[in-house]
């Protein structure tokens, strides 16, 4: 198979995290016998520096021409106080919007050699294996009207900010359908995350999948209310399979998920939609740690993987790197964040130690 995928690096350690799962990809695809064509483009604060822009017009059609899109991560502290609009993440969310990744799948995993690095109890992280099915184009992140009202007449008293919450019908039953769908290929359990003691968007939430529901009879669904979720996946994470539920809510759940894993450095994401793939690991661009080859890399080898995996069909391949991952782990070949007994390893050569267990 020939392989047309697109590199965008983005700021901070973006860039270390893609280079170190390029360098893995590449000794995949040799092994397997495949052929791959990058593309590079410009995303985020470094976009904006090079082209004004966090999203040039010439990323996102290199993005609409590539088979898949490996993405690091966006974000730098210089514009901590720009407005929204004009911000590194933009670049990320226009992405998302323009290539209509509606799902974004976050696996949450306790890899055996990692549980000491989780600041829970053993035996409460030992076995998690579960994946958020994130709402990603919708809800308050992509709602109008949307904006910030000064009041300089009165010194900022009458300040007032707002966002909306808007899901439709067609929003909610397409990622609730590919939620069950990966249900059904795991434990067959869906718990649909919401709040609809508080919010209409939620009444609708529930009251669509549940109607979906009923076309995957071997599912079992529960709903849950994302408080109590919050609590749950730290008291009994091991209860969930699959979780589903909206852009802000899934958001915040998928960080609280990084505890389990060890470290958010560990979480690879797969954004879906009907054609395209986009592949990102779920931290951000860690301006404290940038520049320092420090940065985990498994978190973007792991959505290098994914993309073999989800855009490819390449299920052999993909499962080779989680599997020398797992060897590079269970040696104690990681970086500083995962606390080994011995000296960390840079970013590039966990790269190198992945590629070589292979
Ligand atoms: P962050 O994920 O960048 O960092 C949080 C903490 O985790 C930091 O202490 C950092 O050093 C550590 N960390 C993150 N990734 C790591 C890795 N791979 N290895 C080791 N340690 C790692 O979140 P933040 O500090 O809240 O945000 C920094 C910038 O990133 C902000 O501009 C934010 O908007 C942006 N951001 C971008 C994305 C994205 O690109 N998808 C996601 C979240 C935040």
């Amino acid at each position: 198979m020939n392989l047309k995928i697109l590199l965008l690096p983005g700021d901070g350690i973006g860039a270390e995290v893609t280079s170190a799962a390029v360098e893995v990809l590449n000794a995949t695809l040799k092994k397997f016998g495949h052929t791959v064509e990058y593309t590079e483009g410009l995303i985020g604060g470094t976009a904006i520096h090079k082209t004004g822009k966090p999203l040039p017009e010439d990323t996102m059609k290199k993005a609409l021409a590539a088979d898949a899109t490996l993405m690091g991560a966006v974000g730098l502290p210089e514009f901590d106080n720009t407005p929204p609009s004009q911000r590194p993440e933009r670049g990320l969310l226009d992405l998302r919007g323009g290539m209509e990744v509606f799902a974004n799948l976050r696996p949450v995993k306790a890899w055996p050699s990692l549980i000491e690095s989780s600041p829970l109890k053993n035996h409460l992280v030992e076995g998690v294996d579960l994946l958020i099915v994130r709402e990603l184009t919708g809800g308050l992140y992509f709602g109008t009207p949307r904006g910030i009202v000064w009041d300089t007449e009165h010194g900022g008293a009458g300040d007032r900010a707002y966002n909306t919450m808007n899901y439709s019908r067609l929003e909610i039953s397409r990622i609730a359908r590919m939620a069950f769908k990966f249900a059904r290929q795991r434990r067959k359990h869906l718990t649909s995350v919401d709040k609809p003691n508080v919010l209409e968007c939620s009444q609708l939430w529930r009251k669509v999948v549940t109607e979906i529901g009923a076309e995957f009879p071997d599912v079992e669904l529960e709903h849950m209310l994302v408080d109590t979720c919050a609590m749950q996946l730290v008291l009994n994470p091991k209860r969930f399979d699959v979780i589903l539920t909206e852009n802000m809510f899934g958001d915040i759940l998928s960080d609280e998920g990084a505890v389990l894993a060890g470290s958010i450095g560990m979480l690879p994401s797969a954004s879906l939609g009907e054609k395209k793939g986009l592949y990102e690991p779920v931290h951000g661009s860690a301006p404290d740690i940038a520049g320092q080859n420090k940065a985990n890399p498994l978190g973007a080898i792991g959505s290098a993987a994914a993309m073999l995996e989800y855009s490819f069909g390449l299920v052999k391949e993909a499962a080779a790197i989680n599997a020398a991952v797992s060897k590079v782990l269970d040696a104690g070949q990681v970086t500083a964040d995962l606390k080994p007994k011995g000296k960390p390893l840079t970013t590039s050569e966990v790269g190198k130690a992945v590629s070589e267990a292979l």
